[in-house]
């Protein structure tokens, strides 16, 4: 199947895997890595810079008009496959396409021109620690206050809130109604007195946040969407959702790389092994499945389609297939695979250990394993709400 979406679009793959091999340097994987940060200024500032973020955008927004529509689509596959660092541009252009068709005219005009220019970055303020997954039970209040809202509650995990301008904050508005029609969604600006950002560290080294808001006073222009309707804009903005993962060609190349320069007892090197070579090629052929379901669910959202279930079945298979990989290559290593990066004898560059960890959370967050489950299960094969 061929997902190349017109003739010019291998021209630009070109220019994009050029612009990366010369701006992702080893230094920036290692900053990101050392800071838990899954972000890079210094990157989405360039990205920004050529214009790549606002390909397809209005230009009262700060778009380019129909120019570069599939620019985006291009280079997140770039980003994706090679394992840049890149969430801080994930969850703004998330947000960003959310405003585009909830926010009023005033949000769009305020805060679309500086997201496509790579100038700030806005972050997700959905899951509170009483409901994890059950977001719908989200209990941090929004009080109309004459033109005003009053803010009060706390978020768990609002990762890279410590970068960003805006928290796109999942508020309650209405405890009458059933929990779903009583939210509602707002921008909310970081530096607004009353947000505090507490630093979460995950067993893999990626720094997340609790935000707390206390008496945070925002105008009635901060909303995005109808009082009360959140669930509605919050289903706008899941089909934005870019979370997935899936061993990238880096990974796999360094795997391949380090089996070949291990050498066992018996002078053979890893590779050499029938198991392991069993073993990476399960990866490769996962991976590949990982980046059909991945392209799969964007040609469909390019489509125009309101369709969730393309995103969970690449949610889905490529978070747990990475994780996996990545059990599958600390095994291969054995104990020199726990060597962590920095150590000169550590294989594939301390690689292996760091994903082990961190494919952990690949499951859990952008809706777990079983929450994708569930809208499979319900939506695709019709079968009954458990
Ligand atoms: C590193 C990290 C970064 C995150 N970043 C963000 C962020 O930026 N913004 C944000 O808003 N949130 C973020 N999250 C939150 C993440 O999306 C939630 O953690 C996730 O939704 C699960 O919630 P929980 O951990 O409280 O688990 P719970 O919801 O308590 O789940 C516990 C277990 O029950 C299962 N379960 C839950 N509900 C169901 C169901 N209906 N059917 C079947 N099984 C179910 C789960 O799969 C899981 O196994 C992040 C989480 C992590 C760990």
């Amino acid at each position: 199947m061929n997902f190349d979406i017109d003739d010019v679009s291998p021209d630009f793959r070109r220019e994009v895997a050029a612009f990366l091999d010369e701006h992702v340097t080893p230094d920036l994987v290692e900053r990101c890595r050392q800071t838990g940060t899954n972000h890079d200024w210094d990157l989405h500032w360039a990205l920004g810079a050529r214009g790549w973020l606002a390909g397809g955008w209005p230009t009262e927004y700060g778009g380019r008009g129909d120019e570069g529509s599939f620019e985006f689509l291009i280079l997140s596959d770039e980003l994706e496959q090679r394992g840049i660092p890149s969430d801080g541009l994930g969850m703004t252009m998330l947000v960003a396409n959310t405003i585009m068709r909830a926010g009023s005219e005033e949000i769009k005009r305020a805060v679309l021109p500086r997201a496509l220019s790579g100038e700030i970055l806005m972050c997700l303020g959905y899951t509170e620690s009483h409901g994890g997954s059950d977001v719908a039970a989200a209990k941090t209040a929004a009080v109309r206050d004459g033109d005003n809202w009053v803010i009060n509650g706390h978020k768990m995990f609002t990762t890279l809130a410590h970068e960003s301008e805006y928290v796109f904050l999942l508020t309650r508005t209405n405890t009458e109604e059933p929990k779903h029609r009583g939210l509602t969604m707002f921008l909310v600006p970081m530096h607004a007195p009353g947000v505090e950002v507490q630093p979460i560290w995950t067993i893999g080294n990626v720094r997340t946040n609790a935000t707390y808001y206390t008496d945070v006073v925002v105008p009635d222009s901060a909303r995005v969407g109808e009082i009360d309707d959140g669930w509605g804009v919050m289903g706008i903005a899941l089909m934005f959702e870019r979370t997935g993962g899936g061993a990238d060609a880096r990974l796999f190349g360094e795997a391949v790389q380090a089996a070949r320069s291990v050498t066992t007892n018996d002078g053979r090197t890893l590779l050499d092994d029938d198991s392991v070579r069993e073993r990476l090629s399960r990866l490769a052929i996962e991976r590949e499945i990982s980046t059909l379901l991945r392209l799969r669910s964007q040609w469909v959202q390019a489509q125009g389609s309101r369709s969730m279930i393309e995103g969970s079945m690449f949610k889905l298979f490529s978070a747990e297939s990475q994780v996996r990989a990545a059990s599958d290559l600390l095994d291969i290593f054995g104990p020199l695979g726990l060597i962590e990066a920095g150590e000169p004898a550590a294989p594939g560059s301390g690689e292996f250990t760091h994903e082990f960890r961190h494919s952990i959370v690949l499951p859990i967050y952008g809706g777990s394993s079983e929450v994708q489950r569930r809208i499979i299960a319900e939506r695709r094969l019709g079968l009954p709400r458990p």
